[in-house]
């Protein structure tokens, strides 16, 4: 059994999914694994940390060559990785719904591909989730990226030179994400308010110590569908929603948006109007800008200006603080691979809801059921 860890090649990714500390972790296990030359140095991770715990370390081809599990961040190129074994797995994050072009060359070429962020939402799995792991890292860094780009200061001080006011900060959406931004931002002494269209948040909301602001006025709401992720609300909510949320963003100096609807664009939270509405200087960060935005003129990977207040869109968060990021996603992938690990064959096997869940291809067809609709 060879593990391959590669090198991510996409634009901006400075994660790795492998650590030496996973691969001690494979090797205790019984495979062998080799890492690509460079793959850990955007994660301060030299080449020789990996080769120190057992791993083979060289370039792409040899890293792939008779590889039977392929690890990435992100999905590799088909045509990077020629030479692993037929019907080896790809197991990494393969944003299906938008790569949908590299999942079928998946298919094609024969690999068995697994989407990390397809994991279900449920006890046993949580160890295993990417988007958990790699969402509160977001939370946290959305907060810092606010606080670099405003102004003001976010606590209370005291000086002898006169009192200055704490910042008001409002987070939209209270997943994993949001949860992770209300607590830093309570740490570094913000005055915080959030709202979410799950009920449950509520209570989440309060035990960290901010303001729940909730729309009560639409009859029978609750926005929790399957496996715990939020579903699009009705025109109705959505109107008492925005008039809600109007009055109150006026009045905040940071806005962070986190609000997702798994495979449909990110709802729209805040128009042009409402940008307006808040004084100049404010800052909006919007980590859902990526899949289509919660911000009326938020601009994937830049930061620009509307009506005076700065709208934040960076790309891919987590891989602003890589090292962090890798671990964690490290973690997952191995979490998830020595589950499943079965003595005998020396490889991992996956039970069927699992199994189901995240697999994209095999067999030479895309047979997950979530991308059945968008043809194959
Ligand atoms: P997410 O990233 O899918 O969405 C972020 C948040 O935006 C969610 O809270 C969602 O309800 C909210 N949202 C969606 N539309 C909105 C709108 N119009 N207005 C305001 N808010 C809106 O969410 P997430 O971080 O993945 O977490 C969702 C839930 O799943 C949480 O309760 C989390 O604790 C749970 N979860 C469970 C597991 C597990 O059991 N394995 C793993 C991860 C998350």
């Amino acid at each position: 059994m060879k593990i391959g860890i590669l090198r991510e090649l996409a634009p901006g990714e400075r994660r790795v999914s492998g650590t030496p500390e996973t691969v001690k972790k494979f090797l205790g296990l019984g495979a062998q694994v080799a890492v690509e030359a460079g793959a850990g140095l955007a994660a301060a991770i030299a080449d020789a940390d990996y080769a120190a715990m057992g791993a083979v370390v060289g370039d792409r081809a040899s890293t792939v060559a008779g590889a039977d599990i392929i690890l990435g961040v992100q999905g590799p190129d088909v045509t990077s990785i020629s030479g692993a074994k037929p019907g080896a797995w790809i197991v990494a994050g393969l944003n299906p719904f938008v790569e949908r072009a590299r999942i079928d060359a998946y298919a094609a070429a024969g690999y068995e591909a697994l989407a990390m962020e397809f994991m279900p939402r449920i006890t046993r799995a949580q160890s295993m989730d990417i988007l958990s792991s790699q969402s509160n890292l977001s939370g946290y860094k959305a907060v810092l990226d606010a606080a670099s780009e405003y102004g003001r200061s976010f606590p209370m001080m005291m000086t002898a030179a006169g009192t200055v006011s704490p910042s008001k900060v409002f987070i939209m959406g209270v997943g994993v994400a949001g949860l992770q931004a209300i607590a830093t931002a309570r740490r570094l002494g913000a005055q915080v308010s959030a709202t979410d269209v799950r009920s449950a948040t509520k209570e989440q909301i309060e035990s960290l110590g901010a303001k729940a602001i909730f729309v009560e006025s639409v009859a029978g709401i609750e926005g929790e569908g399957k496996g715990g992720y939020a579903t699009e609300m009705s025109e109705d909510y959505q109107r008492a929603q925005a008039e809600l949320v109007s009055g109150h963003i006026a009045k905040q100096d940071i806005v962070i948006t986190t609000a997702l609807i798994p495979g449909r664009p990110a709802p729209r939270l805040i128009s042009d109007a409402q940008i307006a509405s808040m004084k100049p200087g404010s800052v909006i960060v919007d980590l859902a800008v990526e899949q289509g935005g919660n911000v009326e003129g938020a601009v994937p990977g830049e930061v620009v200006e509307r009506h005076g207040v700065r709208i934040v869109g960076h790309r891919n968060v987590p891989s602003r603080l890589a090292a962090d990021a890798s671990a964690l996603f490290a973690r997952n992938l191995y979490n998830f691979l020595s589950a499943f690990w079965n003595k005998d064959q020396n490889a991992p096997v996956l039970d069927e809801e699992i199994g189901n869940a995240i697999r994209v291809t095999q067999g030479g067809r895309v047979v997950n059921d979530r991308l059945q609709s968008t043809g194959a």
